[in-house]
């Protein structure tokens, strides 16, 4: 196997994708990420058409994959309907199974994969070091798609990583008869549940929840009996609702704890970077731009316009300018929506 790169990126996710699909058009770059493809995501699949038009100019038509457009929106709260509206920019209803796929496809015509594990990365005379469970490489710039937290994390000592974080996320694919241009958030004790469809006319159940709220009941199933459909409208959801799948997926130690989108001279895209809280709907749109920024600095890097510490200051600059606002909203409304008045 080749060992030296222009670009490494450690993750294979839409971040990652995204960033190794941009640069491949120029420079020799390597996705090392531990599964293969396609696969099932944590994620509640709504994809913001925000980044629509550059996965065009990627060669991505997100409009060719589902045909589930998604302008409604609605918010319930125990027995009550508090809100509706229309979404401006609006969005996509589709798997990460196949979006996830769609992206690796199209990376892998110019960009090499190792179904490898990334377990640190040090600079060595300019040059990055990069060490998997079975391989030693080095490349001129290495990006870190890790997403939500990884061994990398504890590696790099990231303060976020020290905390302990309290919410864990449930996603399970059901047949249900909902109209395909709504996005319902439901929430409940500790947490909330999204409902919306996906390519195939499944309906993506996901949701979110306090640990502190999880804790008394002793699996999934029985807490969505006794918690979630405590909300009228998941109670109609789960009476009505055919599971997909043999049994949900489920993650914890989901942190919204600020990140720093540079980390020594490694560039930090997606939610390595920052995680918005899941009622924005705006994580994977996040994840793309910001591998498209996290690219357009690199790619003028390694054509030496600008010099290694300019790339990481301007990431570093125009990453906030863009996202710091929406995450902080993100906090604000997240307190204000799970408040139980
Ligand atoms: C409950 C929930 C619901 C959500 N709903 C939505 C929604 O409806 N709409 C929306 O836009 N966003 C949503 N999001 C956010 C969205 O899912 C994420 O923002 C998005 O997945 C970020 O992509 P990423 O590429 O940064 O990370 P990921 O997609 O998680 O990819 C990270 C990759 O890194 C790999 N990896 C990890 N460690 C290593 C390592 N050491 N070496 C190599 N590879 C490694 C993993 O295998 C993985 O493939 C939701 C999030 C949650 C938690």
């Amino acid at each position: 196997m080749k060992k030296n790169f222009d670009v490494i990126i450690a993750g294979g996710g839409l971040a990652g994708l995204t960033a190794a699909i941009q640069l491949s058009q120029h420079f020799n770059v390597l996705v090392i990420d531990p599964d293969t493809y396609p696969r099932h995501k944590m994620c509640g699949e709504y994809l913001s058409m925000e980044v629509n038009l550059y996965l065009k100019s990627l060669g991505i038509n997100v409009n060719d994959l589902s045909d589930v457009e998604i302008d409604n929106f609605s918010f319930t709260r125990g027995s009550r309907s508090i809100k509706t509206a229309t979404l401006p920019l609006g969005g996509i209803g589709i798997s990460r199974y196949s979006l996830d796929l769609e992206l690796y496809n199209k990376a892998r015509e110019k960009a090499d994969f190792l179904l490898d594990r990334v377990f640190d990365v040090t600079l060595i005379d300019n040059h990055f070091k990069v060490i998997t469970s079975n391989h030693v490489l080095f490349a001129k710039q290495v990006i870190i798609a890790t997403g939500k937290r990884s061994l990398l994390d504890k590696k790099f000592a990231r303060p976020f990583i020290q905390k302990k974080s309290p919410w864990l996320a449930v996603k399970m694919h059901y047949k249900f008869d909902m109209p395909n241009d709504l996005v319902e958030l439901h929430a409940y004790k500790g947490g909330y549940a999204g409902l919306s469809k996906v390519e195939n006319g499944n309906v993506n159940l996901c949701y979110l929840v306090n640990y502190k709220s999880f804790k008394d009941y002793k699996d999934i199933p029985t807490f969505n009996n006794k918690v979630l459909t405590q909300n009228r409208a998941l109670k109609e959801f789960f009476k009505n609702a055919i599971p997909v799948w043999e049994k949900p997926i489920s993650i914890s130690q989901i942190s919204f704890e600020q990140k720093e989108p540079v980390e020594g001279k490694l560039l930090m895209i997606g939610d390595t970077a920052g995680l918005i809280h899941p009622l924005c709907g705006n994580g994977m749109a996040m994840a793309i731009h910001s591998a498209q920024m996290a690219s357009n600095y690199v790619t003028q890097y390694l054509h030496n316009h600008i010099t290694q510490d300019q790339m990481l200051i301007n990431y570093s600059t125009n990453w906030r300018k863009t996202f710091s606002s929406r995450l902080r909203y993100g906090r604000w409304l997240q307190k204000i929506l799970l408040h139980k008045t």
